[in-house]
This record gives C-alpha cells, structure tokens and sequence, in this order.
C-alpha cells in the first residue's frame, strides 16, 4: 500500500492533544493504522504535547524542545529521511483494527442502505458526547458524487476502491483532510467500487438544484 495523502499537521496536533471529535477519531486512528509515516507524526506529537504539560512553567521547557519537533517533522516524508521503525501489522481483514470495534472486521459483512443509483451507505453509532457523523460510504465504479463544499470539516479515509478529485487519486489507506473551504466532486476509478468511511462535522452543502434536491436522500 503506498499512502499519497495524509493527515493535516493541525489534525495530528490535535489528536495528540486528545481535542478530536469521536468521528474524526475513529478516522484518524483507523489512517494511523495503516499509514507508518503519520504513526510516527503522532507519535512524535504526544512526545512533545506531554514535555509541554510537564512544564508547568514556561522557564522550564526543556531547551530547544519545539525547535527539536518541527525539525523532525521536517524530517518526515523526505526521500533521505531514515525509513520508519517496522511496526506490527494493525490492519486485519479489510476493516483498520480501530474502526472493527464499530463495524466488526470484513467488509463483506457490512449492511448496506441504498440511497441514490451507484451510492450506498452505513451509518456508524456514535457516543452521545459526539456531534459529528461517522458513516461508511459503498460508490459503485465510475460513478461520481455531486460537487459539493462543506459546512464544517469532511475526513474521508479509503478502505478499498480508489476515487480521483480535483486534490488527486485517493486509495486504500489515503485520506481526504478537508476543511469547510474546500469543494470537490470525488469520481470513483471505472474498474471497482470504492468504499470509504467518512467523518462530518456539519451538513455536506452540494451545489447545484439538483444535488440539493437529493441531499436528503444522500442523508449527509
Ligand atoms: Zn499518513
């Protein structure tokens, strides 16, 4: 698998620092189980977050500690950086182990619920402190969803299947970090469906008179 997209340096900081939405969590954990690259970004996040809350007063931060991060961070993704540490396995089946506790473990076994030709979709349970939604999404090959912005931020990981956007082609283990600004019309690859899990945190706004007429239906 060789992940192109990942997590914005603001999401890691701000799963590190325990500040996510369980929605977006249950997104951001299941990338980090396949993607070594931001396991070690969020690693290096929580290092650094708890120095900083050791620290109670600002003359005791150990010297050079930020300057020390965001050089390694630098670090990260750079052909010459040193390879990241093996770490074991997390993926089992088809389902990120973080996300199985939500959905069991194979994707085969997902109850879909159609809701337009070619889109089917599995909404997610979330705790009753979430207000975001956590929902899985079944786009059968060569179709397109309705350009549309957002309300609020969208992360979208791909579990199998590939999608292009105006942002670039999305596989398996890629993620879609997108804040209320950005608007797209993700097209999935002609040759298999494609199934993502999606977080939102407000209401999807599609654009056109016909994409708002089937945003109920979309439900998203
Ligand atoms: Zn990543």
């Amino acid at each position: 698998m060789t992940i192109l997209h990942h997590l914005d340096d603001a999401t890691v900081m701000r799963y590190a620092s325990g500040d996510l939405d369980e929605a977006f969590a249950a997104v951001v954990t299941s990338h980090l189980a396949m993607c070594p690259e931001c396991r070690r970004a969020a690693r290096l996040a929580e290092a650094v977050g708890g120095e900083l809350i050791e620290a109670c007063e600002p003359a005791s931060l150990p010297a050079g500690a930020f300057e020390r991060m965001m050089s390694q961070i630098g670090e990260i993704g750079r052909p010459d950086a040193p390879p990241p540490k093996q770490v074991a396995r997390t993926v089992a089946g088809d389902v990120p182990a973080p996300l199985q506790r939500y959905v069991g473990n194979s994707l085969d076994a997902i109850a879909w619920r159609h809701i337009a030709p070619g889109v089917r979709k599995h909404d997610i349970a979330l705790g009753s402190k979430s207000t975001g939604k956590l929902y899985l999404l079944n786009i059968a090959p060569g179709r397109a969803v309705p350009e549309h912005g957002h309300g609020g931020s969208e992360m979208t990981l791909v579990l199998s299947g590939a999608y292009r956007d105006e942002l670039g082609r999305f596989a398996a283990g890629d993620i879609a970090d997108l804040d209320e600004h950005v608007e797209h019309q993700p097209c999935v690859d002609p040759d298999a469906s494609c199934i993502c899990l999606v977080a939102t945190e407000a209401p999807t706004r599609f654009k056109g008179v016909l994409s708002r007429l089937l945003q109920p239906v979309f439900g998203i």
